[in-house]
């Protein structure tokens, strides 16, 4: 028998070989085609968590395979030292969609933050202005790297590994005055999610993101808006901060751009872009062909299927359904978010996990936040009638816990 096959082989090397940090629940996946995975048994899910927003056309899309596939057979990878020509295009289209005038590729959401925060410090070094402090909020997640955990507004994060990396200040989100007050004459930026993913989904309310615009252009402070989570497509525009009528001066994406393959990136305006100099960044793997023709093939299908038009229209459809049935089932406190990233919070009564395992038992991914939230960030070409089958999940959900209560 094969690993592939062998859940209890899989499971006694994962506890004895990989270092325990994740606590993966006892399922494999060994395939998946649109919205749906499969596992050893052959049981069938509908991915709600669509790999935390990586997902972002579906499993095996046959023209990302197809793509992926090819240029293996090309090339896979050579260095920055070269010039890599999908990575000029990828470069090109992300500012063409953007406020942005550049862009420099990495391998993942932390690098692209770390990228965000030597730029913002850079950029105000060549200057000769003495400003590195960047204040970010309470609750937020930017990644698990030294500085991204330093960037993190949560103490669990980075506790264990002090001493931190200095320079970071937090406040609370959606609360001008306490940003107002951390401000001094060292704050070089201001970075947040506009929906903080990790800790809940909650979105940033709209009067605070402009309030914090007009206090960046006041103070000559940086704008760095994580998209991570919330970047390509996944909250019904582009980008979020599309929502919001303002710009930031510093963008980071990561899970959904290229589909699954690795990828980060960092974007800005062209008089940022003044914080690197040649050899002041760089990344062996980051831009590669590989990765940078899965996301140029992932913004194609994206622009083909009108899958941002899907994920607001879905999104929203999905998001009324479960203000329906949250009307009728107190046990549902909250229903949070934008586009196809929502969190459902229950009453404390209810624990997210049991609701995670119930789920997957029914047949559906999701992710547990805290003790009472789950999260969904499902495929951006996820189908009406899949969305709508999620939430009669829910619904009968709640009203076997109705009764039982
Ligand atoms: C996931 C996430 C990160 C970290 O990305 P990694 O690829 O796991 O390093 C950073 N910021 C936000 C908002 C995220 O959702």
């Amino acid at each position: 028998m094969s690993i592939e096959s062998d859940l209890y082989l899989a499971k006694d090397y994962d506890k004895k070989y990989c270092m325990q940090v994740f606590a993966p629940l006892d399922v494999a996946f060994v395939k998946g085609k649109g919205s749906y995975l499969y596992d050893t048994d052959g049981k069938k899910y509908l991915d709600m968590i669509g790999g935390i927003a990586v997902n972002s056309v579906g499993h095996a899309h046959p023209k990302l395979t197809k793509a992926i596939a090819e240029q293996s057979k090309k090339l896979i990878h050579c260095s920055n030292y070269y010039l890599i020509p999908s990575r000029s295009e990828l470069a090109y289209r992300l500012c063409k969609k953007s406020f942005a005038d550049k862009v420099f590729f990495s391998n993942s959401g932390a690098e692209a933050n770390e990228a965000a925060i030597k730029l913002a410090r850079g950029y105000f070094h060549y200057k000769g202005i003495d400003k590195y402090e960047i204040i970010t909020a309470k609750m937020s997640f930017h990644g698990r790297t030294m500085a991204t955990i330093a960037a993190t507004g949560q103490p669990k994060f980075s506790q264990p590994f002090e001493p931190v990396t200095p320079g970071f200040k937090y406040v609370e989100y959606n609360d001008i005055s306490d940003l107002q007050s951390a401000i001094t004459d060292k704050t070089a930026a201001i970075m947040l999610e506009l929906i903080q993913g990790e800790s809940g989904v909650h979105p940033a309310a709209p009067d605070f993101v402009k309030a914090v615009r007009q206090l960046c252009n006041e103070k000559g402070i940086l704008f760095i808006d994580d998209e991570i989570q919330t970047g390509v497509g996944r909250t019904g525009k582009m980008f979020c901060y599309e929502h919001y009528g303002v710009r930031p001066d510093i963008m980071t994406l990561a899970k959904g751009l290229a589909g699954g393959v690795p990828i980060g990136a960092t974007l800005c305006t062209e008089e940022v872009s003044s914080g690197f100099h040649v050899g002041d960044h760089g990344s062996t793997f980051g831009g590669n062909p590989l990765a940078t023709t899965a996301a140029n093939t992932v913004l194609d299908i994206i622009e083909s299927e009108l899958l941002v038009e899907n994920a607001d229209i879905i999104g929203e459809e999905l998001m009324d359904k479960l203000q329906a049935i949250k009307a009728k089932y107190p046990l549902i406190r909250q229903v949070r978010g934008r586009g196809l990233l929502i969190g459902i919070e229950f009453d404390p009564l209810i624990s997210a996990k049991m609701m995670k395992d119930v789920l997957l038992e029914k047949g559906f991914l999701v992710s547990s936040i805290g003790t009472s939230t789950i999260r969904i960030a499902p495929p951006l070409n996820i189908k009406k009638y899949e969305a709508m089958s999620f939430a009669t999940a829910i619904e009968k959900i709640m009203k076997a816990q109705a009764k039982n209560k």
